[in-house]
């Protein structure tokens, strides 16, 4: 090994690294290229084994040589890894960088189902007058939703609603909340002012006007001296909350087994204001419930006495209220979940 060689060896180094460094384009690069050409093991420290083969006075020389090309090397690194870092820091602060003048996506806001708030509006109207909801069970024993109602096994009246029945002998999917009637009449003593909304069930072809699965809203009053004009001013108030104070109102004879007399409860008609069109099938008047005077076997039944306490009882569909306040006819729309459908009541 001599000067010239030893010398040659130091300017290619340089050379090399000077185009390496300028060729980096990461900040981890010029990391690496530090440690490759300037580490204890690195690529100077290789060439400058060398020195020790060569006369003592020529090793200055060689000495002032590689601390030239050492410093122009670290220059390089320092350089080009600062303006690496930079342009990262640019790039990253630019592909983070939150725009604050930007609008807000808006939050999509639900919505109650137009059926529970038609009856949790049912059920504020009656609870102004101390109606307390209750729950009862969907799937029923036979003897709860008929017979305590008294709908004996072999009575017509069975024929008036299609039953689902379900595995377990002598039960059934509820055809009515009117079983309910009977479950509180077992956990309560009158007075009695229950409200029991929920799901119903029907074997039925589903159309625009049937529906298997539906909501009814039942009340039940029991008390002494509870009598028909008290079911009376209690529907009247319900009606004008419900569709207007100035909304006329009427009872017509009805048939259920389990209240005697039994009702129908009408409002004059809410599109033709009573004038008769085929929205009211011209009679001027739309039911809008069934009601009637607890039937004294019911109360037995409910472990009442039917001497000392006289009970009535109600029972709405709630999407024919509904239907009646927002104007819809169609009961498929209120279990399809359609969001252009239910968006619409907000
Ligand atoms: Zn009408």
């Amino acid at each position: 090994m001599d000067l010239d060689s030893l010398r040659a060896d130091l300017e290619n180094l340089r050379r090399g690294a000077l185009e390496r460094i300028a060729a980096a384009s990461e900040p981890a690069q010029i990391d690496q290229l530090s440690v490759d050409l300037l580490g204890k093991k690195g690529e100077l420290t290789l060439v400058l084994r060398g020195i020790g083969g060569l006369p003592a006075e020529q090793r200055p020389k060689v000495g002032a040589i590689a601390n030239e090309v050492r410093q122009a090397i670290e220059g390089a690194l320092a350089e080009r890894g600062g303006e690496l870092r930079t342009g990262a820091l640019g790039r990253r602060l630019q592909a983070e960088s939150v725009d604050v003048t930007t609008p807000g996506r808006p939050i999509p806001r639900g919505s109650r189902h137009p059926i529970i708030e038609t009856m949790a509006e049912i059920a504020e109207v009656f609870g102004q007058f101390g109606f307390v909801v209750y729950e009862s069970p969907e799937v029923e024993d036979d003897l709860t939703n008929f017979q305590m109602l008294n709908i004996p096994p072999d009575h017509p009246a069975r024929d008036l609603w299609d039953t689902m029945y379900v595995d377990i002998p002598e039960h059934l999917l509820r055809t009515h909340t009117s079983p309910g009637q009977i479950r509180v009449m077992h956990a309560e003593r009158p007075p009695i002012r229950a409200l029991l909304p929920g799901r119903c069930f029907r074997y039925e072809a589903t159309d625009a006007s049937h529906a298997s699965e539906f909501f009814q809203v039942e009340g039940l009053m029991v008390d002494e001296g509870t009598s028909l004009a008290d079911l009376r001013g209690l529907l009247d108030q319900f009606a004008h909350a419900m569709f207007g104070a100035d909304k006329r109102t009427r009872f017509r004879p009805g048939y259920y087994p389990f209240t005697e007399p039994s009702v129908a409860f009408d409002v004059e008609c809410l599109i033709c204001g009573g004038r008769r069109c085929p929205a009211c099938s011209h009679t001027g008047w739309m039911t809008i419930l069934g009601a009637g005077m607890v039937h004294p076997v019911v109360l037995q039944y409910g472990g009442i006495d039917p001497e000392r306490y006289q009970g009535f009882a109600f029972g709405m569909g709630a999407e024919r209220i509904a239907n009646l306040r927002h104007g819809v006819g169609d009961l498929r729309l209120y279990l399809e979940n359609d969001l252009r459908f239910l968006e619409q009541f907000p």
